[in-house]
C-alpha cells in the first residue's frame, strides 16, 4: 500500500494520460455529481457532498476539501460502456442495390476514476450479460477490456445506500486495477493507494510513492469502518426470489402501480438494466437509413409488444416485472442478483418508491400467510 498526497494527485492522471488512457470520473454539472472528462483534479467536486433521500438528491458544500465524498450520482458507468445512444449501421440505396456499412466505435481506453465498490459489482453484472454467454457484445467486451478501474473506498453513505445487504460494499475487495481510500486527518490529506491488476501495477510502478506506515493503514480501516455503521437501509434477501416467485398474484403489485408513473427513472438510472431498442431512421430522399440502439426501459408499454399487443398493459405489471426480474429470475437468468443495493433507484423515482420497501411488503405478507394457513 503506498501514499499519495492529495496535492500531488495530478501525478495519477498525467501518468494516465502518458499511458493514453481517456479519464472519466465525477465531476458536478447541473446541480448534480456525474461521470464526465477529467483533464486536472480541478475538475473534481473537491469540497462537496450529496444528501440523499427517496425522491430527493441535493449537493451541498462539505467541511472539508475531499474529492470524493459523495456517494453515486444519476449516472453509472454503463453510460460509457454501454451509451445511451448507439448507431449500428447505416443502409444505401444504389438503384436496386442496398449497400450496408456498419458503424465502427473507437476502441477507448478509459480509465475510470471514483468507481465505488457497488458500481464494480454491477459492472461485473453487465459482463454476463454482453459477453457471459453465447452472444457477445463486441463493443461492450471491447471497451470493458480496455478499460482502467480506479476504484475509491466510500468514506459515507447516504440513506437510501443498502450495499451491505448485497454484499456489494462499501469495502473495495476486488475487480479493481487500482484502489483509493482518501484519508483527512489531522491537517493531512492524503490517499492510500494499492494494486490489485498487472495493469494497476504498470501505473503504480510509475509513480516512485512512498509505503503507507501503520498509522495510514489503520486510519484506512477505520474510513471503512465508519462508512460501514452509517449504512442504516437493509434488504433481507434470504428465500427472496423464491417469495417474490411464490406471489406474482399479489395485491403488492396494484397497490405500487398507485404511486408508479411508469417513468421509467429507476431503470434509467440503475447500473444493471440494459434493455434496449433499435429504431430506423431514412432520410426524405429514401436513399439513407439508420439502425440506432437506444436505451430502453420495461416500464414502457411498447416494451413488451409482441404481434397484437402488449403483454404488460398494466402499471402494476411493468413494476412486478422490473422487481421480480431485479431480485428473483435474474439470478435464474445470470446466476447472481441484478440490484447492488446503489439506491439509484430509490433517490431518482419521482414518487419515493423504495424496493427495499416494496421486497419487503411481500415477505410480510407471505409471512402473515404462512401463520393463516398454520392456525387453520
Ligand atoms: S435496482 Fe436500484 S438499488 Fe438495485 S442496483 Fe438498480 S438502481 Fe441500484
Ligand atoms: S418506480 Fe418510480 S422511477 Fe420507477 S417507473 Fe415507477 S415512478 Fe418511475
Amino acid at each position: 500500500m503506498k501514499i499519495l498526497q492529495a496535492n500531488n494527485f495530478d501525478l495519477l492522471l498525467n501518468i494516465l494520460k502518458e499511458n493514453e488512457y481517456e479519464i472519466i470520473g465525477p465531476t458536478i454539472q447541473n446541480g448534480a455529481i456525474v461521470y464526465d472528462k477529467i483533464e486536472s483534479s480541478r475538475d473534481f467536486p473537491i469540497g462537496y457532498t450529496d444528501k440523499q433521500t427517496p425522491a430527493t438528491y441535493r449537493i451541498e458544500k462539505s467541511n472539508n476539501d475531499a474529492f470524493f465524498h459523495f456517494v453515486v450520482g444519476p449516472q453509472s458507468w454503463k453510460r460509457y460502456l454501454y451509451p445511451p445512444v448507439q448507431k449500428l449501421f447505416t443502409a444505401f440505396l444504389n438503384g436496386n442495390a442496398i449497400k450496408f456499412e456498419k458503424e465502427e466505435f473507437l476502441p477507448i481506453k478509459y480509465a475510470f476514476i471514483g468507481v465505488r465498490s457497488c458500481e464494480i459489482q454491477a459492472i461485473e453484472i453487465q459482463d454476463k450479460v454482453f459477453f457471459g454467454g453465447e452472444f457477445q457484445n463486441n463493443r461492450y467486451k471491447t471497451l470493458r477490456k480496455n478499460s482502467l478501474i480506479i476504484a475509491v473506498n466510500c468514506s459515507k453513505a447516504e440513506s437510501n445506500c443498502f450495499c451491505t445487504s448485497m454484499e456489494s460494499g462499501p469495502e473495495v475487495k476486488s475487480g479493481y486495477d487500482l484502489v483509493l481510500t482518501e484519508i483527512i486527518y489531522d491537517k493531512e490529506h492524503y490517499f492510500l493507494i494499492n494494486s490489485g491488476s498487472q495493469k494497476g501495477d504498470e501505473i503504480l510502478s510509475q509513480m516512485n510513492l512512498l509505503e503507507a506506515d501503520e498509522n495510514a493503514l489503520k486510519l484506512g480501516k477505520d474510513v471503512i469502518e465508519k462508512t460501514k455503521s452509517q449504512i442504516t437501509k437493509h434488504l433481507n434477501i434470504s428465500n427472496l426470489k423464491e417469495l417474490l416467485l411464490k406471489n406474482i398474484e399479489s395485491s403488492i403489485w396494484e397497490d405500487v402501480a398507485k404511486r408508479c408513473l411508469s417513468c421509467g427513472n429507476c431503470t434509467m438510472v440503475c447500473p444493471t438494466c440494459f434493455c434496449m431498442t433499435v429504431e430506423d431512421y431514412t432520410d426524405l430522399q429514401k436513399t439513407k437509413a439508420e439502425r440506432i440502439q437506444k436505451w430502453d426501459s420495461c416500464f414502457t408499454l411498447e416494451y413488451s409488444y409482441i404481434h397484437g399487443g402488449s403483454v404488460r398493459v398494466s402499471v402494476g405489471s411493468r413494476y412486478r416485472q422490473w422487481l421480480t426480474h431485479k431480485l428473483a429470475s435474474w439470478h435464474e437468468q445470470f446466476g447472481t442478483s441484478g440490484c447492488v443495493g446503489c439506491g439509484r433507484c430509490i433517490t431518482w423515482c419521482p414518487v419515493g418508491i423504495d424496493i427495499t420497501e416494496e421486497a419487503s411488503k411481500i415477505r410480510k405478507i407471505s409471512e402473515y400467510q404462512n401463520i393463516s394457513l398454520e392456525e387453520n
